[in-house]
């Protein structure tokens, strides 16, 4: 069976005279395939508009996937990942490799193709994409397997061999991940038909087959090593569903025979139970934990780890930007081969890189102390492996002594550490939980006198179409092309237009447009101190999708108002009310790098307070209605349920402190974009906002028991009535039905009608069609009530 081994240390003298130890191995889960400059994105899409043949689309992949691998050979990486590229989504890669394509796109058999993969993945003419839905709690959306009885399995993607083949012809063996069948079978849902009535993991028996052919397969080819990710193991699971784990490995222990096998979890600790289950399989080589988020995993490894395995270390961050604390990490490696045994541990990242961005040698923009303080994919690579080495007594000094003073300068920087911040925020927690004084109800009645609103009455979410016109005037504004006098002229003239056209369609509160902003987070990270922005930090989210998050890396102030003078000078244009717009703490906070060094909920309670500023300063300015958006309140929500509750309190609270000052008669809007919140309804309605609009459009049902809810508690409540991420538009007698729906268990007095999300990818001519039925909608059934 082939050499396990890591780190003997052998001492070989060399030529002049210095003896040099063997370093501890090194090993990456995953890595970023996206490129450092978004490549394989600008590939797709040409690829996908028909402008480039499929021959460029698959240099431009092998190109990235040799830079990726002989980077992490240079550096000195021992376990190298392969099949960790994609052309979209590792999941669906799986489905392909399994062969379970849903029969609508139309595919039989043999080696699945582009055609067949980009339309499961996009849709095409004829039939839409199937489901895409996050990645565990990350940022990242994978394509959702569609399981029943009647698929039939079979190897239909050689894609994990061919990259095994493709390293070992560039001279580098490598290490062939798949995703292991469990965490396939638990991530995908029920195929049509059989939604309620089918259990999943009954596939398991008719999977292993197809993992047992790609092993086999692999191990022909050369493979000595497989890795399995199981992030799975890091949720709350059952005991048939552990058992089902177990079983499933012991089903594949003679395929895996001849195999070194690696198991890596990430995203969080592996609880006790999944641990002990994990820890007994028999034929497994390795473990993999994420030594970053899983704070209990170094417990569960004292009280139990099995002889002679080994133990994939994850100390090197792979979900943020900060550069490692490598003496810590050294610390924490020397703890864990204390327990393990000498040459038992191997450093790794906590989990694929996947979720970091690229590398910051193309941050030219970033002054040179924050970079200094920086490490993205590229750089993490180097740190395990100086990690590795340093373990078996061959330290890199000089970058050693440069990592801890790069760390000193961080802990002891004035741009990191505000004292009156910190104060603030300790004072302001000090006090109260935040909450108005007032009901909700009597509030709204002290709104409805100032704002004498119609029943049902209608909003949208804040952006209007984001027209290339207006990017371009905002590009040329930054580049300095435009004057900020034209610049103010331009967007005062589009202002304009989004308020005489709400006001020509009848809307009753009105929006500006958002035609000022880029991106709802990065807006107001730009204006608040303590945020800082790359270049090409980019991270993908789906395909070809990328999103490049804010870094918050010191205290947050916000030096001056950041929204009252559009907000203002967009209500003088109308009598209607103009509703003030803004980003939630919790939304700013999970969309961006988030510091390190002090806990996620003080750097969110320093964001509330900024915006609790902001807050105060649009009602000085007499706007009466404000919204603050925490789309991402949700998708913060922690894998493990025993950390809701602590994430929903100081979450929520976050959110209350924004706007618990603010008069009676001043109307706070909160907006989410999901609807998946049965769980968190409580939460919900402890945000003790007036107004609540959700997106609704794709899951009716579900949402009644947020209805019922929202009927105890009193505030209005704006379901989505139609989805404006389609440009299909929905008649008047559609959303008029819709209304009639919700009104079965709501009272209209609640009720508001609003899309069900901005429209900033919509076009006007769909924007204007739908808008205009909407209010029909809305005016056809309050003329009933
Ligand atoms: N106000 C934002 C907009 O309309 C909300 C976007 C969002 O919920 N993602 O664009
Ligand atoms: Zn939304």
């Amino acid at each position: 069976s082939p050499s396990l081994a890591c780190a003997t240390v052998s001492r070989r003298p060399l030529r002049n005279g210095l003896y040099i130890a063997r370093a501890m191995s090194s090993h990456i889960v995953g890595y970023p395939r996206i490129g450092p400059k978004r490549e394989l994105k600008f590939a797709l899409e040409s690829f996908w508009d028909g402008k480039t043949g499929v021959d460029e689309l698959q240099n431009v992949a092998a190109d990235l996937r040799k830079s990726i691998w002989k980077h992490m050979a240079d550096a000195g990486i021992k376990y190298i990942p392969s099949n960790t590229f994609s052309y979209y989504d590792q999941m669906l890669d799986t489905t392909a490799m399994l062969g379970a394509v849903p029969s609508r796109y139309g595919w039989e058999s043999g080696e699945i193709g582009f055609d067949v993969y980009f339309s499961m993945a996009r849709g095409n003419a004829s039939v839409p994409a199937m489901e895409m839905t996050k990645w565990f709690d990350t940022n990242y959306h994978y394509i959702v397997p569609e399981l029943g009885p009647d698929v039939k399995f079979s190897y239909a993607s050689h894609k994990a061999v061919a990259e095994f083949k493709e390293a070992k012809a560039l001279g580098i063996d490598t290490v062939p991940v798949l995703i292991g069948p469990m965490t396939y079978l638990l991530l995908s849902k029920p195929a049509k038909g059989v939604e309620n009535s089918f259990c999943l993991l009954s596939l398991i028996d008719k999977i292993l087959p197809i993992y047992k052919e790609v092993l086999a397969d692999l191990k022909s080819a050369g493979a000595r090593w497989i890795q399995f990710d199981e992030p799975i193991l890091v949720m709350d699971l059952d005991t048939s569903q552990l058992q089902a784990f177990s079983d499933a490995y012991a089903h594949m222990e003679s395929s895996l025979a001849g195999l070194n096998v690696l198991i890596a979890t990430y995203f969080a600790d592996v609880p006790a139970e999944a641990y002990k289950t994990l820890t007994s399989l028999k034929c497994v080589t390795g473990f993999g934990f994420d030594l970053v988020r899983g704070l209990e995993t170094l417990e569960l490894i004292k009280v139990g780890f099995p002889r002679g395995k080994l133990l994939f270390a994850g100390v090197v961050d792979g979900r943020n930007i900060w550069a490692n604390d490598l003496s810590a990490s050294l610390k924490t490696l020397q703890a864990l081969e204390d327990i393990v045994g000498k040459e038992k541990v191997v450093v790794s990242t906590s989990c694929s890189l996947l979720h970091t961005a690229v590398d910051l040698v193309n941050e030219i923009k970033l002054d040179k102390e924050l970079k200094s303080w920086l490490a993205f994919a590229a750089q993490k690579v180097v740190e395990v492996n100086a990690l590795a080495k340093s373990f078996s007594g061959v330290k890199d000094e000089a970058l050693f002594a440069s990592n801890s003073m790069r760390q000193a300068s961080r802990r002891s920087s004035p741009r990191v550490t505000n004292v009156s911040v910190q104060q603030d925020v300790a004072a302001a927690l000090k006090k109260s939980d935040h909450r108005r004084s007032t009901v909700v109800s009597v509030r709204l009645q002290a709104q409805q006198k100032k704002l004498n609103l119609p029943a049902l009455p209608t909003t949208t979410i804040g952006s209007f179409p984001q027209t290339a016109d207006i990017r371009r005037i905002r590009r040329e504004f930054k580049a300095k092309k435009m004057s900020e006098i034209d610049y103010v002229q331009a967007m005062k003239e589009e202002f304009e237009k989004v308020v005489k056209l709400q006001e020509e369609l009848g809307i009753d509160v009105l929006v500006h447009g958002e035609a000022e902003r880029n991106d709802m987070v990065e807006y107001f990270g730009e204006q608040l101190s303590g945020f800082a922005f790359t270049s090409n930090g980019w991270v993908q989210s789906y395909g070809s999708r990328c999103v490049k998050p804010p870094i918050i890396y010191g205290d947050v102030t916000r030096p001056k108002a950041m929204t009252v003078f559009w907000s203002s000078m967009a209500q003088k244009m109308t009598k209607r009310p103009m509703k003030g717009m803004l980003t939630g703490p919790v939304t700013i906070l999970n969309w961006s790098f988030v510091r390190n060094d002090q806990p996620r909920h003080e750097t969110c309670f320093q964001i509330a307070l900024a915006i609790k500023d902001e807050v105060q300063d649009l009602e000085q300015a007499g706007i009466t209605v404000i919204q603050i958006d925490e789309a991402a309140l949700r998708e913060g929500l922690p894998l493990r349920r025993s950390e809701h509750e602590f994430y929903l309190d100081w979450a929520v609270h976050a959110f209350r402190i924004t706007n618990f000052c603010v008069q009676d008669t001043t109307q706070i809007h909160t907006h989410m974009c999901y609807s998946n919140f049965n769980d968190i309804i409580h939460s919900i309605i402890n945000m003790d906002a007036d107004v609540i609009t959700i997106e609704n459009s794709r899951s009716d049902e579900k949402l009644l028991s947020v209805f019922r809810e929202g009927v105890k508690y009193g505030a209005g409540i704006g379901p989505g009535v139609y989805d404006i991420h389609s440009p299909r538009i929905p008649s008047a007698e559609e959303i008029a039905e819709r209304i009639n729906k919700m009104l079965a268990v709501l009272e209209s007095k609640v009720l508001w009608v609003n899309p069900d999300c901005g429209l900033k990818t919509r076009k006007y001519s769909e924007v204007k069609s739908a808008l205009s039925n909407m209010v029909a909608a809305a005016k056809l059934i309050r003329a009933q009530l």
